[in-house]
């Protein structure tokens, strides 16, 4: 029911980002308010990772660092109980603890958005609005919406919760989308699964990338087509880590704030240089590796002292100089990713048993050209340490992620801002400007009072704000200044 009397909140995007933004605000807004989400299918919580079904691919955490609301860690939990669903999957928990398939964690979104949509402590409506955002102005005292279906919406606040850009598409499969034997964007459509129809046992996979995405697609491709082999390459055939066993003893009686207290928490000193020193890569990796071999020496896993750093990365990042963050991704992200974005461990399992088996190999090479033949099968040229390999396969997977750094599509809501003004590219061209409080900052360099941007586009000026547990507490922070933005009570 439309409340035009509360100040109005509309969130453009109900994934991830969109839904704990939404619960959060409810939850604790010092008044009532009318949220509006915005988001085109039918389900909100269901952004681009959760609205899959494939019972092998999970989550790559454990649900307590997934809850949409981080101030109720134990919110999934209790979420499982009610509905029983390990019943259904009795796989999820290990000894690593509960991994949940990620179709199912997007019915948990779902459901929570639900639960508190009308019943909140502050008394506000959560809707849903199904429809895409074209194109956003500033009026005079308020943000206007143009929605793709014509209609227009008038917000006193407005919450970016877009997401990621498209997948990038190696500039050697430009030319070879529609051919089909190259997937070039395996999370979209159904394009995987007709594949692994088409595939027969022995037929030869080759999956470009090594990371998580590659991970998912190569489980599919394993429990899909029976004997197909598959070989995995990267430039340096880096493969993800491993979670963490968990320790029982150190989560034995955590206050449910222990996530927003882990984030937000001190910086460790041994990250800081010291002295009014420049914060560079070089002292942060030095720091690390010493911090690391410390605590392996007491037996501790490495895992720890790298999540230490990882927590706080958004507190440091800003302080790093432009020089200092293009060092970062040049030479060292590559490493980073592999130990940030950890292999759930019954993924973990399925590979390492592939590998074992002879269906399944890594390797480091480049591509540099993939040829059409006749045939149907395709003929990849790769480069490996000067020297030029060909290998025909019968099918190309592209798993190379995002396009982080490519052009923003003008067809887009971002592009159209960027063409507005009202949002710029940050200067690593990762993502959008916006200021330590999440407002935008367009092209005047003024922040926006009124528009913020959440999520994965603000990865450039925050570092790590890509997995669930980063977005959730960046909303738990940015909130207090929406509310104070909107001129409400002091935030409690
Ligand atoms: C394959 C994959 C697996 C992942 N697994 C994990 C994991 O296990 N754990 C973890 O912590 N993180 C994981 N991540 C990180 C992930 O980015 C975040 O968890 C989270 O999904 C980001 O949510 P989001 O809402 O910002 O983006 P999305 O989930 O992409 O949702 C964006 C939403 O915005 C909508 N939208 C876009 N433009 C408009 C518009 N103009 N108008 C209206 N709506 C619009 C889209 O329809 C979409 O639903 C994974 C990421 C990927 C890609």
């Amino acid at each position: 029911m439309l409340n035009s009397s509360l100040p109005r909140l509309a969130i453009v995007g109900g994934g991830f980002t969109g839904a704990t933004v939404a619960v959060q605000a409810a939850r604790r807004s010092p008044i009532a308010l009318d949220i509006v989400i915005i988001e085109p299918n039918a389900e909100l919580g269901r952004g681009l990772p959760y609205r899959g079904s494939d019972p092998d691919h999970r989550v790559n955490g454990p649900i307590a660092t997934h809850s949409i609301d981080p101030l109720d860690t134990s919110h999934v939990q209790r979420w499982l109980e009610k509905t029983h669903l390990l019943t259904q999957d009795p796989g999820a928990h290990c000894s690593f603890g509960t991994f949940l398939r990620r179709g199912d964690y997007g019915r948990y979104l779902h459901e929570a958005v639900q639960e508190f949509a009308s019943r909140n402590e502050s008394g506000s409506t959560i809707r849903h609005q199904r429809s895409r955002v074209d194109q956003i102005h500033l009026t005079a005292n308020q943000v206007a919406l143009k929605l793709q279906t014509g209609e227009s919406l008038l917000a006193d606040s407005v919450v970016l919760a877009f997401g990621n850009p498209a997948a990038r598409v190696p500039p050697m499969l430009q030319d070879l989308t529609e051919h089909p034997s190259v997937i070039s964007s395996p999370l979209a459509g159904d394009g995987l699964q007709a594949l692994c129809q088409r595939l027969t046992p022995g037929s030869q996979v080759a999956v470009m990338g090594t990371s998580l995405t590659a991970a998912d697609v190569i489980s599919t491709l394993l429990r899909q087509s029976s004997g197909v082999r598959i070989t995995a390459f990267s430039r340096r055939g880096l493969v993800p880590h491993r979670q963490r066993p968990p320790d029982a003893k150190a989560q034995q009686n955590l206050p449910q704030t222990w996530l927003v207290d882990r984030i937000n928490g001190q910086v460790p000193s041994y990250l800081d240089p010291g002295c009014g020193s420049a914060w560079t890569v070089r002292h942060l990796c030095a720091a690390m590796r010493q911090r690391i071999k410390s605590l392996t020496s007491q037996g501790m896993p490495w895992q720890q002292g790298f999540d230490e750093a990882r927590d706080v990365v958004w507190q440091f990042w800003p302080l790093l100089g432009h020089a200092e963050k293009q060092r970062f991704f040049r030479r060292l992200r590559v490493w980073y990713d592999v130990a940030r974005f950890r292999l759930p461990p019954q993924t973990a399992e399925s590979l390492d048993k592939a590998v074992t088996a002879g269906r399944l190999s890594f390797c480091a090479r480049s591509l540099v050209n993939v040829k059409a033949l006749n045939n149907g099968r395709l003929e990849l040229q790769f480069q490996r340490q000067g020297q030029a390999i060909e290998q025909e396969f019968d099918a190309l997977i592209n798993c190379t992620g995002f396009d982080l750094g490519g052009d923003v599509d003008p067809l887009t809501l971002a592009g159209r801002m960027v063409q507005s003004g009202l949002l710029v590219r940050d200067q690593s061209s990762v993502g959008f400007r916006v200021d330590q409080n999440c407002r935008v900052m367009g092209f005047s360099g003024q922040s926006s009072p009124r528009i913020r941007l959440v999520g994965p586009a603000t990865a450039g000026v925050f570092g790590d704000s890509l997995g669930a547990m980063f977005i959730a507490v960046q909303a738990h922070r940015m909130l207090p200044s929406l509310f104070d933005d909107l001129g409400l009570m002091p935030y409690f």
